[in-house]
């Protein structure tokens, strides 16, 4: 029986754990005492000093001369109810807040697995906490924050404030792949939801009181500032989160920039390793291949070269009009006798197979790819991040038949009659407009088979 203590979330350089752990700890006068249990990364430094019986330090981090038991929390969390408490909190006492969380959780049938009460220094009547739907999306990389619209009966995803007591059963906690991750709650407010586990808010405006903080001096604050930062990055790191979107739209973006390389290596047998760990495209890596088909689609257009959507950007254009969610590049194909008309192909063909292509007044970097790629044409979002649109180039042979030099060997990658693209048709794709083989869909038949565009298929599946 009983509920432990948790204390995770301070700072070595400023906190009040000792204070803290004081007032909940089970050497404290109060009528209702609880073990607390500190969790650091690291000894803490400078140490605490824990005079009190009933207050244990567990130090994350293994040391080469011990056994790592010693670093594991598990161990020492033995009743059947945990606290999450952030610092500076003080145990009301007489109240019974815990008790009234933990009825919370036990008294709801299954339906609360997280009971929340509000952490305040001042204390108001009307002092209460706003409720998030919290939608985790996995297969895209993503979560998603909505309003509460109030149709939950008080059960919400998540809580605007950080400065929260959370109370679950530690059994829950610990069937958690990362129970301890910080920022504390929104790491357990994220494993939460994508359970389905309840998360209720205490009623009648019930709080735990805190003591305030003393103003940091600005080095501290802006380390304090420095580390919560580095410390979200990480949780959404090993979450496998590349973008939060807030109530309003905005967004929070943890993936690859045009600066930084993209966030899948070279695609192996043409399934790419997001696909076998079971999640698309990560959503900045669909924001580099728009902006570059965008780009790319833009240039041939105003230099009078005859593209057309080819292959998998087209199934994605006709079946979404974007690209296919598990898709890792755009793929075009042109007239190779345009080639000429377009000043980055023209110097990418003068570059010939040097590795490094040429970089144009926007930044993407146009390269033709050596012997053996298919003759094909690639365009990067910039020299770093090696996301890329495919140009294909066909020439007509006899017979009305277009065709190629060379060839990838993919199943899809054939000949087709001239007459498809003659003429071709505008198709919304990725957020603009591009350029179509008339009668897509009898060119995707040609391409793929029968029923390509209904059934989604993974590649190489
Ligand atoms: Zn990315």
């Amino acid at each position: 029986p009983g509920v432990t203590i948790i204390l995770r979330d301070f700072e070595d350089f400023d906190n009040d754990v000792v204070g803290t752990a004081r007032s909940f700890s089970s050497s404290s006068s109060s009528s209702s005492s609880s073990p607390v249990v500190v969790i650091s990364d690291s000894p803490p430094y400078p140490p605490l000093p824990f005079p009190e019986e009933g207050v244990r330090v567990v130090v994350l981090r293994r040391d080469l001369r011990f056994s790592p038991v010693l670093n594991d929390p598990r161990l020492f969390l033995r009743t059947r109810h945990v606290a999450i408490v952030p610092d500076r909190t003080r145990n009301p006492g007489v109240v019974g807040l815990l008790e009234k969380l933990r009825d919370t959780v036990e008294q709801s049938g299954g339906a609360t697995r997280v009971a929340v009460a509000g952490v305040t220094e001042g204390g108001s009547p009307t002092f209460s906490l706003r409720c998030f739907h919290l939608h985790v999306d996995p297969r895209r990389w993503t979560l998603r924050y909505t309003a509460d619209t109030g149709d939950t009966g008080g059960r919400c995803g998540a809580v605007e404030s950080s400065r929260v007591v959370l109370l679950l059963r530690t059994r829950d906690l610990l069937s958690l792949p990362f129970p301890f991750s910080r920022p504390f709650p929104d790491a357990i407010f994220i494993q939460a939801a994508l359970r389905g586990w309840g998360v209720q808010i205490l009623g009648g405006g019930d709080y735990f009181p805190a003591v305030p903080l003393p103003p940091l001096n600005p080095h501290a604050a802006w380390k304090a500032q420095n580390l919560r930062e580095k410390r979200r990055e990480k949780l959404m790191k090993d979450l496998g989160v590349k973008l939060e979107v807030f109530e309003g739209g905005k967004e929070r973006w943890f993936g690859c920039n045009r600066d930084t390389p993209r966030c899948f290596g070279t695609i192996q047998e043409g399934t790419p390793q997001y696909l076998l760990e079971g999640r698309w495209t990560p959503p900045c890596c669909l924001r580099g291949l728009r902006e570059t088909a965008k780009h790319v689609v833009g240039v041939l257009e105003s230099s009078g070269v005859r593209y057309w959507l080819e292959g998998g950007s087209l199934l994605g254009a006709l079946r979404l009009g974007d690209i296919i969610p598990w898709d890792y590049d755009v793929d075009l194909g042109f007239y190779r006798e345009d080639a000429g008309k377009c000043r980055w192909l023209r110097e990418a063909e003068e570059e010939g197979g040097r590795r490094g292509g040429v970089e144009d007044d926007e930044g993407f970097v146009w390269e033709k790819a050596p012997q053996g790629e298919g003759g094909v044409y690639r365009v990067y979002w910039s020299r770093t991040n090696r996301l890329h649109v495919d140009l294909w180039p066909f020439y007509p042979r006899d017979g009305g038949v277009m065709t190629r030099d060379e060839w990838t060997g993919h199943p899809q990658d054939v000949e087709f009659p001239e007459i498809f693209l003659r003429p071709r048709i505008p198709l919304p794709f990725a957020g603009f407009t591009a350029m179509s083989p008339n009668n897509p869909r009898k060119f995707l038949q040609l391409k793929f088979g029968e029923g390509a565009i209904e059934k989604p298929q993974y590649p190489n599946p």
